[in-house]
């Protein structure tokens, strides 16, 4: 197995080795490390609630209640009740028929596309899709067709080219996790009608985000034509772990007989499910702390304009700076660090080759102060 080593070095010498840094406190705006502590700018907990002391109260209740784990396969003896109570809460929240809950967003996305598509079928998905979609496509055996990020014009030539596959399936991310801006989702629908295509949203980054009551976005267009598919997460602005999809009772019915991402692993615990069901009601009950995410981005959008950076077409709290080359974007990220802010270095293949860059994500409980001295690293290091 010498290649592994081989392999190893040669990640070292591109400049694209990954390494883990150690949380020795709980997430948050301000986190511990080693001995010291750093102001975070890359969590997805976007409105604090992974550390908010009603949804850890709710999820240690509900552990005296229901113990640890589900024990089993949801089909076998592992559905329990509190997993239902989320699919309702969930559904209700997207406004959609019904809903059902994978242990990741990840394997939301693997099952639902590939248990949907087939070899006779085409998957047309724009080129910045997530990893998890990309999988999801290729587990699915169906053609896979590529469309340039969010250009319509580029959707319709693959559209006419596609009319004589079985099935077309359109997917696209909300917003885009590494660039940060949002899909033109009525367009998308509207030639998906044209060209009988079905379409799915991946609203990882903007449930809990998008949207004056955080539903995603669908309320952020206000759509009247939905997308047929509606998959999310729990593991971003909901604050804990597990993925679901939302959409049509029958697509439920049909992922729970077929979805074997779904089908052939343990049921999410209880407590999770408890503790997604506290952060959606406190959702729910002060949409403010959604105002207060997107004050701070257009705090920190500003000052960044005013400093000539690129930072792509983002318009919400996923924040880049593109600086293009692999090493100068982790020596600047290494730079920032030792100013105990914590920032890292995005790099190929999670973003295209020379387009390595900085990713800030900001949060409703980061204060002016923290994002002032963001500025003020960025400012002297960078430009
Ligand atoms: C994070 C993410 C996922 C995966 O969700 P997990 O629950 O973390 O597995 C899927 N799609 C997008 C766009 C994401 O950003």
């Amino acid at each position: 197995m010498e290649f592994l080593n081989e392999e190893l070095k040669n990640l070292e010498e591109k400049g694209l080795y990954r390494k883990f840094k150690t949380l020795l406190s709980s997430q948050g705006v301000e986190v511990k490390i080693g001995d010291e502590i750093f102001i975070n700018f890359c969590s997805n907990d976007y409105l604090g609630l992974a550390n908010h002391p009603y949804v850890k109260l709710t999820m240690i209740n509900a552990i005296e209640k229901y113990g640890v784990g589900s024990g089993a396969s949801r089909l076998i003896c592992g559905n329990m009740r509190e997993q239902e109570r989320l699919e309702e809460k969930l559904a209700k929240f997207k406004g959609e028929e019904s809903c059902l809950v994978f242990p990741t967003g990840y394997m939301a996305n693997l099952g639902v596309i590939s248990t949907l598509l087939d070899a006779e079928d085409v998957v047309i998905i724009d080129r910045l899709n997530h990893a998890s979609i990309i999988d999801g496509c290729k587990l699915s055996k169906a053609k896979i067709m590529v469309y340039s990020h969010v250009d319509m014009n580029s959707l319709e030539d693959v559209l006419k080219k596609v009319k004589n596959f079985r099935r077309r399936l359109i997917v696209t991310d909300s917003v885009f996790s590494m660039d940060g801006d949002i899909a033109p989702l009525p367009d998308i629908m509207k030639l998906a009608r044209k060209y009988h295509a079905m379409v799915m949203v991946d609203d990882a980054h903007a449930t809990g985000v998008l949207g004056k009551n955080g539903r995603g976005i669908v309320e952020y267009y206000n759509m009247k034509d939905k997308p047929d598919i509606i998959m999310g997460t729990l593991s971003k602005a909901i604050g804990s772990l597990g993925g679901f999809i939302c959409g049509s009772k029958s697509l439920i019915e049909y992922l729970k007989n077929k979805c074997r991402s779904f089908i052939y692993t343990t049921g999410i615990p209880p407590s999770l499910c408890a503790s997604s069901i506290a952060s959606l009601e406190i959702i729910e009950k002060n949409p403010e702390i959604i105002r207060k995410l997107w004050d701070n981005t257009y705090y920190l959008k500003e000052k960044l304009n005013n400093l000539n950076l690129n930072t792509l077409s983002s318009n919400t709290p996923i924040i880049p700076i593109v600086l293009g080359d692999e090493k100068k974007t982790i020596e600047v990220a290494n730079k920032i660090q030792e100013r105990k802010i914590l920032l890292i270095g995005i790099r190929p293949p999670t973003v295209p080759k020379g387009t390595s860059r900085l990713r800030i994500t900001l949060t409703s409980n980061h204060t002016k102060i923290h994002i002032e001295e963001l500025i003020k690293a960025i400012e002297e290091i960078i430009t």
